[in-house]
């Protein structure tokens, strides 16, 4: 069952080999198999494939095809309709069938590349393909943004200090400024650091030619130089014309990446960035490393054969791995696909821990409350509202809290909080958030009867939360006070202040912890070394969910950051529960 919970799921197979990670010294260890997976019942619904593993005899090794490694486990979804993002086949256009390569023809989509506006003011702010800038992280801030230049990267000629010209970006004169930037990140990936270090004497990637498009960000170029250092070729654009932090894309670009990005690109930009970072004459990739679904969809829409090469697909967002479970359901995925946004520790950091720092980042940087002694009210007791609630509860706010679920609200309570109903607390409260997964959580008649001054924000996937529209009435005015704060005022002069006109608050206003991003970053460079070193035959055209073996192992490489010191089970203990001594300690639906 997935802390997301809006589809059924069934693992339908899970392979044999594991991982075995030697916990407390964070290094990568083979592990001999000792047998062929048993199939364990876990739930009606669930069955799974649970592996057997024997300890000991770990030789130290990469994740090459020879060593032991946490194969994913496939996953179907009854429900693809899970997250309510876009159909990919549906919305872009047929999919042709085939078996294995298939020709896949989409509704073309007209590309002018020269056809660009330049200005930030005619620029689209939503994409016609996905949403994905509202559904996976980037960083709000870019640095070095005051540039007056107005002149599109796309008409500059630029060159690094070595002479290379492979690149487009803003400028890359602000090298330096970016090198530092990554400087900070790195101190807070530990993980990926880890990763590289191991990585001097072995190449896990050596041959690999990854085609990436994520944000582009401190953090991504952490992950860039990892995969770099672990043998990787990598030509990367981002997946938000936003959220390019240009001096890091300049650093990128000076240390040899050929890096296609800036912020603010037009749509017509974004397209011929990436079309730029896959149709090189001499080069063709042969993984991708997508955060949105947007790179795939055009390789499938405009070079399929590309798919002949293509070893994997590695998927961030929500949005993606949605697109590429409808691929599988239509049997129209060419090639093994990793659903990183399922993991377990991507998950349970990005929902839980993530909004419990940026849910103070963004309310304080949009409205400079002060927490204390104020009413709230947060809507919904998952993951997400779990990390709300925790925050202001630490902060010294009054905190209620409203669910439909009653195992949910009985851990509200067990937690310390009110359980209640929105209209039992709407006009007392100074700020409500809304973290349901859901839609008209909180309905025009609510927004009436808030106090004056009541500050209303979003912490969910999309912007449906609050019934945002039903404030454009005539009788209303809205005064723009700051950027993503918006005043709302009612005729009497009551006002309340919605912030990033409903979309999710800290994405829109605030930034993301980096050790959040290093966690998830670790868990795309080792579904990265995992598909392109699988030897033919044990990822199938599918979509897989990387096992909990792995998610543990992602876990340890951040555990030296803390000092902490994990206890080992005894021989005796592990054969008293049943388990491995390397682990996985859980079951593969535990969430
Ligand atoms: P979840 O399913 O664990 O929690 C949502 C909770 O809301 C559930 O317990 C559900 O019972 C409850 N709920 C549904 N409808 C409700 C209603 N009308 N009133 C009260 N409660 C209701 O999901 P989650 O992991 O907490 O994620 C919640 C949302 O936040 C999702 O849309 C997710 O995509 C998004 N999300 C946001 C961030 C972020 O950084 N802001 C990070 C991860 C996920």
């Amino acid at each position: 069952i997935y802390v997301l919970g809006k589809g059924l799921c069934e693992i339908a197979a899970m392979s044999v080999q594991v991982l075995a990670a030697e916990m407390a010294e964070v290094e990568l260890k083979d592990v001999p198999i000792e047998s062929e997976p048993k199939a364990v019942a876990t739930s009606a619904t669930t069955p799974t494939m649970e592996p057997i593993v024997k300890t000991g005899d770990p030789s130290p090794g990469f994740l090459t095809p020879n060593t032991k490694m946490p194969q994913a486990s496939a996953m179907k979804r009854t429900d693809p309709q899970q997250n309510g993002g876009e159909a990919f086949v549906n919305r872009d256009g047929t999919v042709a069938e085939a078996p294995r390569l298939k020709k896949i023809q989409f509704a073309d989509q007209k590309q002018e590349f020269n056809k660009r506006p330049t200005k930030i003011g005619r620029r689209s702010l939503s994409r016609s393909i996905s949403q994905s800038s509202t559904d996976s992280y980037g960083s709000a801030a870019s640095y070095t943004d005051s540039s007056d230049d107005e002149t599109s990267p796309r008409d500059k000629q630029q060159k690094n200090s070595k002479g290379n010209g492979d690149f487009c970006i803003k400028n890359i004169k602000q090298a330096d400024f970016g090198r530092r930037e990554i400087e900070i990140a790195e101190q807070e990936m530990p993980a990926l650091m880890a990763l590289r270090k191991r990585a001097q004497g072995e190449k896990p990637l050596a041959g690999a030619k990854v085609v990436g498009c994520t944000h582009i960000t401190a953090q991504t170029a952490v992950l860039m130089e990892t995969l770099s250092a672990l043998g990787a070729q990598c030509r990367w654009a981002a997946c938000n014309i936003y959220s390019t932090q240009n001096e890091v894309a300049a650093a990128l670009a000076e240390g040899g990446f050929s890096v296609f990005a800036w912020k603010g690109e037009s749509e017509d930009d974004f397209w011929w960035c990436i079309d730029r970072c896959v149709n090189l004459e001499g080069w063709q990739p042969n993984m991708i490393l997508d955060d949105g679904g947007d790179l795939t969809h055009w390789i499938y829409k405009k070079y399929p054969n590309m798919f002949k090469k293509i070893k994997g697909i590695v998927e961030e967002s929500v949005t993606g791995v949605h697109r590429l479970y409808q691929l599988s359901k239509a049997g129209k995925l060419c090639v093994p696909a990793m659903n990183v946004n399922d993991s377990v520790t991507k998950q349970k950091f990005d929902n839980l821990y993530c909004c419990r720092e940026s849910i103070l980042d963004g309310l304080k940087r949009t409205t400079d409350v002060m927490f204390g002694g104020k009413q709230v009210v947060v809507c919904g007791y998952g993951e997400v509202g779990k990390g709300c609630c925790a925050a202001l509860k630490a902060m010294g706010s009054i905190v209620y809290v409203t669910e439909i679920d009653p195992i949910c609200a009985l851990q509200a309570c067990m937690d310390g909080f009110r359980l209640v109903k929105l209209s039992e607390v709407i006009r007392q409260v100074d700020i409500v958030i809304t973290c349901t997964g859901n839609k008209n959580v909180v309905v025009r008649e609510y927004l009436d009867r808030m106090k004056n001054g009541c500050i209303v924000c979003n912490m969910g996937h999309s912007n449906t939360e609050i019934d945002v529209a039903s404030l454009r009435t005539p009788e209303l005015t809205w005064e723009r006070v700051r950027s993503q704060v918006d005043h709302v005022i009612w005729p009497d002069g009551k006002r309340i202040v919605l912030l990033a006109e409903g979309r999710l608050l800290n994405l829109s206003c605030s930034t993301v912890p980096t050790f959040v991003l290093s966690i998830t970053a670790t868990t795309q460079a080792l579904a990265l070394i995992e598909l392109y070193n699988a030897p033919e035959g044990r990822y199938k055209q599918d979509v897989y969910l990387l096992p909990k073996k792995m998610d543990e192992y992602v876990a340890s490489l951040h555990l030296p950051t803390f000092d902490a010191h994990l206890t080992e089970l005894s021989d005796e203990q592990a054969k008293y529960l049943g388990l491995n001594k390397n682990g996985p300690f859980k079951p593969n639906y535990y969430r």
